[in-house]
């Protein structure tokens, strides 16, 4: 497996957790029984499963297990607080706000419930990324009834100010959701002091299996009300019925209680490695670091470079690193990233980018095989790019 190229793109997935597998092998095997069989031992070992990781999950953003409704990932809590709160508050009113840089997860169901006649304002972002706080302030109007904006962004790793937007909405009476489907495990997030009343929560961006999330609902000051978007054997308090996935949901605890322990020591030494893939390329004429320099993920690094093209570069790193552009639930498309675009860049600079997604398996030598491939790629294209223009110019 050695010839294999570095895997460097944990925004798009990561891999496994060893311990994360040792907890979910005996919810596969002996502890195989329903969490919702209230009549015998089988169900009351996995139900005891469920509840213990209810509280892991709550405890790690400061809510009550009561708020945790398990769904298949982030994309489906997106859907069930984004689409269960129109649907639940519609005669209050019928205006949403989000951002332009959300994941599509955020970004579709929106344009969905435009198709029904709701209005939602997507803001723009400065050139760092940030949201400016006074374009939201401007944006609610008495019928808005939800702010969803993120906590991670998961093409440039930017951190928007959660506790800023919670007070803000807060003060207007509008319900706040975040995405952090890029932030659990990797930076602090407390439900009280953000004043956050939604958070969309999953297992696999933080060494944990696919098809496992969460979504955090406020049972009190405000209690959220939201329609489900699955309907049958009521689970989950109503909010979100099929049979709970325990061996999975024993996985997600333990990744966020592994990603929360380990968060702040990890957190330094993915800086670390940042600054060393950075260090190198960054010497490099026209090469630019996209999103906030400090205010971000730190294994995030997603750069675009100026007179080469985007297609070209990443077929020349793909045999020594992993890496993608863009978003790769979004890469069945070939546009440029609404990311880059709502940034401010230019077409060619939104192609010409490589987002780097450093995680827990990474080491420092990767990084300075890593810089040094990627320089030698960027100056020999720039190089055959300059040569066939002069060609083209005679
Ligand atoms: C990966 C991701 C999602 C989708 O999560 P799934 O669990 O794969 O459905 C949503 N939002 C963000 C910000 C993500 O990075």
């Amino acid at each position: 497996m050695s010839h294999r190229p570095i895997y460097l793109d944990c925004h798009a997935t990561t891999p496994l957790d060893e311990r994360v597998l040792e907890a979910m092998l005996p919810y596969f095997k002996e502890h195989f029984g329903n969490p919702a069989s209230s009549s015998h031992v089988y169900g009351w070992e996995a139900e005891a499963a469920v509840q213990r990781a209810r509280s892991i999950l709550a405890d790690a953003i400061h809510a009550t297990p009561e708020e945790i409704v398990f769904t298949s990932g982030a994309t489906e809590a997106n859907n069930l607080a984004i689409k269960g709160v129109a649907e639940a508050y519609f005669s209050k009113g019928r205006h949403i706000i989000t951002v332009q840089t959300e994941h599509n997860a955020v970004l579709d169901p929106c344009q969905y419930l435009q198709s029904l006649g709701f209005e939602v304002t997507f803001l723009p972002v400065q050139r760092d990324g940030l949201i400016d706080l006074a374009d939201l302030e401007k944006a609610i109007r008495p019928d808005t009834i939800l702010v969803s904006v993120m906590a991670a962004n998961n093409e440039i790793g930017v951190l928007q100010p959660l506790a800023e937007i919670g007070t803000i909405c807060r003060q207007h009476q509008v319900l706040f959701h975040t995405d952090a489907a890029q932030a659990i495990g990797k930076i602090a997030l407390d439900v009280e002091e953000m004043k956050i009343d939604l958070m969309s929560l999953t297992a696999h961006k933080v060494y944990g299996p696919k098809g496992i999330g969460a979504l955090y609902v406020r049972r009190r000051k405000p209690r959220v009300r939201l329609s489900p978007q699955i309907h049958g054997g009521g689970h989950e308090r109503g909010m979100r019925s099929g049979t709970l996935c325990t061996p999975q949901i024993a996985g997600l605890a333990k990744a966020v209680e592994l990603g929360m322990e380990e968060r702040e020591t990890e957190s330094r030494r993915l800086i670390q490695l940042r600054d060393r893939l950075w260090q190198p390329l960054s010497q490099l004429e026209g090469i630019h670091l996209n999103g906030h320099p400090t205010q971000r993920l730190s294994g995030n690094l997603n750069i675009s470079i100026e007179d080469v093209d985007g297609s070209a570069l990443l077929l020349g790193l793909q045999s020594v690193v992993a890496v993608s552009s863009g978003a790769a639930c979004s890469s069945v498309k070939t546009a440029p990233s609404h990311v880059l675009l709502a940034l401010g860049h230019s077409e060619q600079l939104a192609y010409a980018s490589v987002r780097f997604g450093i995680g827990r398996c990474n080491t420092a030598e990767e990084m300075d095989c890593i810089a040094q491939h990627a320089i030698a790629t960027i100056q020999s294209l720039r190089q055959s790019q300059a040569a066939s223009f002069r060609k083209t110019v005679k």
